[in-house]
């Protein structure tokens, strides 16, 4: 379980996230939603622990991430802990970041060998099972450069899967794909979602999709959580008119 108190995040003098509240629930699908600039992919970075809030608490099973300083800075609460939740969180971007030197195989075992110190030997084989179950079994000894867009995107999930995550984050990634790419990658996520255990967030602009697997929509709307509800509440009927007039540019 993971948990936002009252989070703010700054860049300089500008406040991107104002006092964010919000729970997720293992194996709960949130699609978060708003507009450009709204804070969605800084959410995600803070529960990446890439950044660190600049006020506010995080707890990930209980456990506070960070802790403030007398200075005013929020530093590491415990460095192990903080370790074990980074190695729980999976992640896919809208770029695919792979490796351009190593072919598919290699771009997946590479993490669970490094980090994880498993023998080379099953990181072979739970990368090959994870490159099944994203369509790509022919494909393990390709180049990223010889993958179409949406082949790399998988990738990226199977990648992002041999680490066992409990909650994976994906930040709008099928918004880099030509359009005819988009279904096979949303297919892959819709399986992911149907296996059930992993939690998982979703920034997309895909209303539909998030309609279809997410359990619960959160709408933020300049660094404010300014709706969280079902699908139904939020997207087919939702009340505020500033969530109407977001929505209104996706039909
Ligand atoms: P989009 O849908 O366009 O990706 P978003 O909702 O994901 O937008 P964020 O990427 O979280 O929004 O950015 C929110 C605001 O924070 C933006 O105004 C952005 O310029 C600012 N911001 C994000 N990262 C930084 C940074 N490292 N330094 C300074 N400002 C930043």
């Amino acid at each position: 379980i993971a948990q936002y108190f009252d989070v703010h995040k700054s860049f300089g003098e500008v406040d991107v996230l104002k006092g964010i509240n919000l729970s997720i629930q293992p194996g709960e699908k949130i699609a978060l939603i708003g507009p450009s600039g709204s804070g969605k992919t800084t959410i995600i970075r803070l529960l990446m622990t890439l950044e660190q809030p600049t006020a506010g608490k995080m707890e990930v099973n209980g456990k506070n991430l960070w802790q403030m300083k007398k200075n005013d800075k929020l530093i590491p609460a415990n460095d192990k802990h903080l370790r074990e939740v980074r190695g729980d969180i999976g992640m896919v971007f809208q770029h695919f970041n792979l490796f351009p030197h190593m072919t598919v195989l290699e771009n997946c075992m590479s993490a669970p060998i490094s980090v994880k110190k498993e023998s080379k030997e099953s990181a072979r084989k739970h990368s090959l099972e994870m490159l099944e179950k994203v369509g790509l079994s022919d494909k393990v000894d390709l180049f990223p450069d010889q993958l179409s867009g949406g082949q790399k995107q998988r990738v990226a999930m199977a990648r992002a899967l041999v680490m066992r995550p409990k909650i994976m984050l994906f930040d709008e990634v099928t918004s880099a794909l030509d359009p005819e790419l988009v279904g096979e990658v949303l297919e892959v996520i819709r399986d992911l979602a149907d296996d059930g255990d992993m939690a998982m967030v979703l920034v997309t602009h895909e209303m539909d999709f998030a309609i279809d697997i997410a359990d619960r929509v959160i709408f933020l709307n300049e660094g404010v959580i300014e709706a969280d509800g079902t699908p139904a509440e939020i997207i087919e009927n939702p009340e505020s008119e500033r969530l109407q007039d977001f929505l209104s540019r996706f039909r």
